[in-house]
């Protein structure tokens, strides 16, 4: 019997990949109904194989794929993010689960920022933000303000748009969304909802141990998300991992690390840019990595925003 915590993103597909696959599997989740936090991009292509291993067609939750990506003052073709409606896919998973806690031989933390049940990490670094929902009338696009302690995104969602900002400073966000708004044109409206979160940036590799005992952790509790805080598809690429590994979980972390070292880079870039001295040497294999998931651009581009 495996018992999984937390019904966020990874929980649940790694508690209907075990299902599907013949496994006894319970989940158990604190809220009362899914959490609707803005972290609606999704990298299109890898959501799209990774949920028709549990019959889900993500095609039917994609609210839009922008165009383009605009960064301060840049402007890029969007390649492969879409925005999706999270908490419908929530929502409609959630509608077919007995929430329940079962007596286990494997734990499995899917708690996101909480890591309930695996070890504190040593110096976590858990990144403020803050997110309105707003009604705009603006080209379908992604827009960016980015600096170099956070950024503010302005994302779609068919009538709403999420409008948000994260940063390791948290009195400078209003000032990160203030100025998204003055580059771009989002004048400040009234908000349908608004609420601050939490997201993990640490390279995965200080997020070890990712199995402790009989818990192995899953997703954004062992800190699968990019340097652009992108967790969705890597807790999905995580929880199948974890899927694959589920017979032998001696070889988890290691392979983890391996199939998300794309992760691990970004993180380590970013860690580099937190203390000060940027390993730009990096950028050499995240830019062809992100132009080939996500967005077309050139270490150049990123220089010209970053410098
Ligand atoms: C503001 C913001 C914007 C973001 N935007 C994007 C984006 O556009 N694209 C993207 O890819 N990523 C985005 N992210 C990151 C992404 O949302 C997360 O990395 C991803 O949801 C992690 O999935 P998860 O399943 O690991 O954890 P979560 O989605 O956090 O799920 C964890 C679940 O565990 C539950 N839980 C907590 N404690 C317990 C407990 N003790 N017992 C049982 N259940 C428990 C929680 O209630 C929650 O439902 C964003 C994050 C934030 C904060």
């Amino acid at each position: 019997m495996i018992q999984i915590y937390g019904a966020g993103i990874a929980g649940t597909f790694l508690y209907n990949l075990l299902l599907k696959n013949g496994y006894r599997a319970s989940i158990f989740e604190v809220r009362k109904s899914p959490d609707c936090r803005c972290g609606w991009g999704i990298a299109y292509r890898e959501a799209k194989e990774l949920y028709s291993e549990i019959d889900i067609e993500i095609d039917d939750f994609i609210l839009t794929k922008p165009e383009k990506v605009l960064v301060n003052g840049l402007e890029l073709r969007n390649k492969g993010i879409a925005i999706f409606d999270k908490l419908r896919l929530l929502e409609e998973l959630w509608r077919n689960i007995e929430f329940k806690k079962s007596d286990a031989e494997v734990i499995v933390d899917a708690t996101g920022t909480k890591r309930a049940f695996l070890p504190k990490i040593a110096k976590d670094r858990l990144v403020p933000t803050l997110q309105f929902m707003e009604r705009h009338e603006k080209d379908e696009n992604i827009y960016i303000y980015f600096e170099r302690h956070g950024y503010a995104w302005a994302f779609p969602l068919g009538e709403y748009w999420h409008i948000g900002a994260g940063s390791i400073f948290e009195n400078k966000i209003p000032e990160l969304i203030e100025k998204l708004r003055v580059k771009f044109g989002f004048e400040k409206k009234e908000s349908a909802c608004s609420c601050s979160a939490r997201i993990r940036m640490l390279p995965l590799s200080k997020c070890r141990p990712f199995v402790h005992n009989n818990v192995v952790g899953v997703g954004e509790a062992i800190g699968c998300v990019s340097g652009a805080g992108e967790g969705n598809a890597p807790s999905l690429k995580c929880a199948k991992i974890l899927y694959d590994c589920i017979e032998n979980l001696g070889i988890y972390e290691n392979r983890v690390l391996k199939e998300l070292n794309w992760v691990e880079r970004e993180q380590r870039f970013l860690d580099s840019v937190f203390r000060g001295i940027p390993a730009f040497h990096l950028l050499f294999k995240i830019i062809p990595n992100e132009r080939k998931r996500l967005v077309e651009h050139s270490i150049l581009d990123f220089l010209r925003v970053f410098i």
